[in-house]
C-alpha cells in the first residue's frame, strides 16, 4: 500500500475518514480548509470534488504545450516527452492539478513512445469518454479533478488488465519515491 502526500481541499474522502477516525491515525475532518495530509492513493473511495478553472486562469498556469494537450485534448509528438522512456520509481500526476493518477509499478514498454501503463492508481482518479474525434471510436482518459486531457486507454495492454493507457508526457508530473 503506498502512501502519497496529498492536497485536499478538494478531495471528497469518503468511507477512508471513518476508518481513519476509528484508529485515530489521522483525520480529514478539515475539509472546508486546504490541508496537505498523508493519505493511501490506491485505497481512496468516494467522490472526487471538481477542479473548474476559466481557459483564461489554465493558461497563467500551463506552457503553451501543456494547454494544448491537457485543456485541448492535443497530442505530443512520440518519443519526445520526459517521461515515456522513465524507468524511476515513483507516482505520476497530473500535471494540470497534481492528482495522482498513475504508479510506476504499472508502467510498461509499449514502444509507442507515451508513457504507458496497465492500470490507474485509483480508477476515482481517472474518468474516462467516448472519443469519436477522427471518426474513430476510442476511450479518451481524463484527470477526474480538473478534466485534464492525459490520453487514450486501449484494449491491448498487458496482463494482469490487459489494458494500455497511452498518456501524454506533458500531462504528467513525476513524484519519484
Ligand atoms: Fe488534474
Amino acid at each position: 500500500m503506498k502512501n502519497f502526500l496529498i492536497y485536499i481541499p478538494l478531495l471528497a474522502i469518503i468511507s477512508s475518514c471513518s476508518s481513519n477516525k476509528n484508529n485515530n491515525t489521522s483525520s480529514f475532518e478539515s475539509t472546508d480548509e486546504a490541508v496537505i495530509v498523508e493519505v493511501s492513493i490506491d485505497s481512496l473511495t468516494g467522490s472526487i470534488e471538481k477542479i473548474d478553472r476559466s481557459n483564461e486562469d489554465w493558461k497563467l498556469r500551463l506552457t503553451e504545450l501543456e494547454y494544448q494537450v491537457l485543456r485541448e485534448a492535443g497530442t505530443e509528438r512520440a518519443f519526445t516527452g520526459e517521461l515515456w522512456d522513465n524507468k524511476r520509481k515513483g507516482t505520476y500526476t497530473c500535471a494540470g492539478c497534481d492528482l495522482p493518477l498513475f504508479d510506476s509499478e504499472t508502467k510498461f514498454r509499449s514502444g509507442t513512445g507515451w508513457p504507458s501503463f496497465w492500470e490507474p492508481a485509483n480508477s476515482l482518479c481517472v474518468a474516462e469518454e467516448v472519443d469519436n474525434a477522427y471518426g474513430w471510436n476510442r476511450v479518451e482518459v481524463l484527470c477526474a479533478r480538473c478534466d485534464g486531457h492525459l490520453g487514450h486507454v486501449f484494449e491491448d495492454g498487458p496482463e494482469p488488465t490487459g489494458l494500455r493507457y497511452c498518456i501524454n508526457s506533458v500531462s504528467l508530473n513525476f513524484v519519484e519515491n
